[in-house]
Parts: C-alpha cells; sequence; structure tokens
C-alpha cells in the first residue's frame, strides 16, 4: 500500500475510536440554536466554536458584528508556505424552539436534528480533523486559516468580502457544506444565484365605470412574465423563474401597481451580463405604465475548472484508499464556495458529513461517514 494510504487508513481508524465522541460534539452544538437573524444566540454559538478551536491551539479571532452574529477565524500554522481556507457555516434557517419539536437525538444509525446535515457536522469534522493530525503525529504543510461566518443562510451580506479577503492568499479552498446524496457526493459545480425585482406602476380606476382611462399594472406584469419565461435556457443551464407575484387593491379596481420576485440561476459566469442586459432592456408593453428592474445575480457561478477537477480527483484518490468510492455533482443552489471559486481559487465544496433533509424535519447525518469524512478532510488537509 502506498504512503497515503497507510496514512489514510491511520486517520479513518484514530476517529473511528472517536466516533461518539464526534456525536457528542455534534449534539452540543445543534443544541446551541443558531438562527441567521438572531444575534445574542449566534454569538453564543460563536464564542462556543472559538472554545474548541482554542483548545487545539489554534490562534482564534471573534470577527465582531454589529447586527449579525460574529464570525469565527481560526488559524493553525503551517510547516512551510501557502494557505488553505476551510469554509463553513454556523447559521441555520431554523428559528429559536425548533429544538423542541425537533430534538437532537440519535436512531436509525443517523443523528437528527436542526442544522444536523446543514452544516453543524461540518463544524465537528473540522476539528477532529485537526485532532486526528495530533494523534497520528502530523503538521500540515501549508497554514490552515477556518472561516466559519454566521449568515450564509441569508446571503453572506457582511462575510463575503472576510471571505474574499481570505481566500485571495489561499491556494485553495475547502468548503465542508452537505454533500449529495447517500454516497455523498462532492460538489464542484454550483450555479450562481440572485434575485430580481420587478416593480410595475400603472394608474387605478374603477374596473367597471371607466377602465378606459386606467393602465392595469397585473395585466403589464403578466406581459412581462411572459418575456421573462423566455430568458430560461436550459441547455446552457440558465433558469428565471417568477417564484412570488403581488399587485391590486379590490377586484373592482384597475390595479394601479405590482410586483414579482423572480428567481435567477446560470451555470456559466459567461452569462451573468448578458441574463442581467436583458433584464434591464425589458419595456412596458402597456401604453403609460413604468417599469423599474432591480437586482441581479448576486453569487456567481462555481465553475468546474481544472482547479477543481483537481481538487476532486485528489479527494477521490485519497477515499479510495479507504475503499470507499466517491462521485461529484452540479448543484443547482449556491454557496460561499461561489465566491471564492470566481475569484479562481481552486474551490472544492460538499466536503461536510453524509445526510439528507436539509432545512426540514428529516434533516439527519449518517452517524458512520463522521470519521470517514473527517479523514477525507484531514487527508486533503495534508496534501493539497
Ligand atoms: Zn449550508
Amino acid at each position: 500500500m502506498s504512503e497515503t494510504g497507510l496514512m489514510m487508513r491511520s486517520l479513518a481508524s484514530e476517529l473511528g475510536r472517536r466516533r461518539s465522541r464526534m456525536v457528542r460534539l455534534l449534539g452540543e452544538f445543534v443544541r446551541a440554536e443558531s438562527p441567521s437573524h438572531v444575534k445574542p444566540a449566534l454569538d453564543h454559538l460563536a464564542r462556543r466554536v472559538a472554545a474548541e478551536w482554542r483548545t487545539r491551539g489554534a490562534s482564534v479571532r471573534l470577527l465582531e458584528q454589529k447586527t449579525r452574529g460574529n464570525h469565527v477565524r481560526a488559524e493553525i500554522p503551517g510547516r512551510r508556505g501557502g494557505q488553505i481556507l476551510v469554509l463553513g457555516h454556523m447559521d441555520t434557517v431554523y428559528p429559536l424552539g425548533t429544538l423542541e419539536k425537533m430534538p437532537f437525538r440519535i436512531s436509525g444509525g443517523r443523528a437528527w436534528g436542526p442544522g444536523t446535515f446543514d452544516m453543524k457536522a461540518g463544524l465537528v469534522l473540522a476539528l477532529f480533523a485537526i485532532d486526528v493530525l495530533g494523534w497520528v503525529g502530523r503538521r500540515p504543510q501549508k497554514r490552515l486559516v477556518f472561516f466559519w461566518n454566521s449568515d450564509e443562510e441569508i446571503d453572506s451580506d457582511s462575510s463575503r468580502a472576510l471571505i474574499e479577503r481570505e481566500a485571495k492568499g489561499s491556494d485553495a479552498v475547502l468548503v465542508l457544506e452537505p454533500p449529495l446524496g447517500a454516497e455523498g457526493r462532492l460538489k464542484t459545480g454550483r450555479k450562481g444565484v440572485g434575485t430580481a425585482e420587478i416593480i410595475v406602476t400603472g394608474r387605478a380606476a374603477h374596473a367597471g365605470l371607466d377602465p378606459q382611462t386606467g393602465i392595469n399594472a397585473v395585466h403589464e406584469l403578466a406581459l412581462e412574465t411572459t418575456r421573462l419565461v423566455k430568458l430560461n435556457d436550459p441547455r446552457r443551464g440558465i433558469t428565471v423563474q417568477v417564484t412570488m407575484v403581488s399587485g391590486g387593491t379590490a377586484s373592482n379596481v384597475v390595479p394601479e401597481s405590482a410586483r414579482a420576485l423572480v428567481d435567477l440561476r446560470i451555470a456559466k459566469l459567461a452569462d451573468r451580463a448578458r441574463l442581467e442586459r436583458k433584464l434591464e432592456s425589458l419595456r412596458p408593453i402597456l401604453k403609460g405604465a413604468q417599469l423599474e428592474v432591480r437586482g441581479g445575480i448576486n453569487r456567481p457561478p462555481l465553475e468546474r475548472s481544472p482547479g477543481v477537477v483537481e481538487l476532486f480527483g485528489r479527494a477521490q484518490a485519497l477515499m479510495r484508499d479507504l475503499g470507499v468510492s466517491i462521485q461529484e455533482c452540479f448543484a443547482g443552489g449556491g454557496s460561499d464556495g461561489n465566491f471564492t471559486a470566481a475569484l479562481g481559487i481552486p474551490t472544492l465544496d460538499g466536503l461536510g458529513a453524509v445526510g439528507d433533509g436539509a432545512h426540514s424535519p428529516r434533516e439527519h447525518v449518517v452517524v458512520s461517514s463522521l470519521p470517514e469524512r473527517a479523514a477525507l478532510i484531514a487527508g486533503l488537509l495534508l496534501t493539497v
């Protein structure tokens, strides 16, 4: 067996013996509920996560935020030059009190609870990846920077610039977001995502007495919608979905205003400008109607670049050493990996624990996957 093969075996077996410790820490993190909008709860979890990193000898900084939860940055020095950035988030989509209906529990070989899969298990895997390097007496060549933000589920407004700055100084980015499917497929591509808002202004009138003096904003919005539908191009991975509409005040009033939210997704960065131009060039169809288009692509796509493919190949080889075959996939949703990939930094996503049911009452991770996935992360930290 190759040297890396032996190393992967020893990482996995050391971790396998501490599986119940991994589950216990996951339980502690899950019980610290952390909805994206509740700063005190997020700050509490951030302090808890920071404390774990301090016990592992990392230099840790809490990046204080005014309204959002604080972010955590932990750094482990390397023996030589270079840097690997590991990304993940501490926030979840679940409101406070969800634990009462959805307690953290182990059953059927799975750990259930809000945020287990997306992605508190990822926080645990990173900590144990560092632990196992210590247990087997290995030190990373490169400096390791772990960045855990508190607002990933709500667009990463307060963390995006910080993440991009860390990424610019890194050779590679590993994202511990959930993988896909029972085999834990890694994500080598993600769509770029954004939202557009279409605001139509018409003129109110009595729908029965003098409709001709009105300008029907809902009709205008419907006509614009048929244009928006034509922007879909499944072959190129472009989707444009009108997802929310509102308008009008009463059934006998020609509506003065109407509004739509439009979900935008692209697979290729090159399509961003084209799509945004098409949106901006929408013009009113009904005489006298006014049209305003806001927004656009917020997260650029994570494209499957040669650097991404190389990282995936490395992960695949490390897992092969453990006798596990691991595949890649393309995700329709975005993550913070989209930001780092768009800067040209090779980014491998979906390195979290195997599981299912993100953002739902069925959310869980497969307990037996925890040691293996932590070994994969540790292996990448040593060899990238
Ligand atoms: Zn996530």
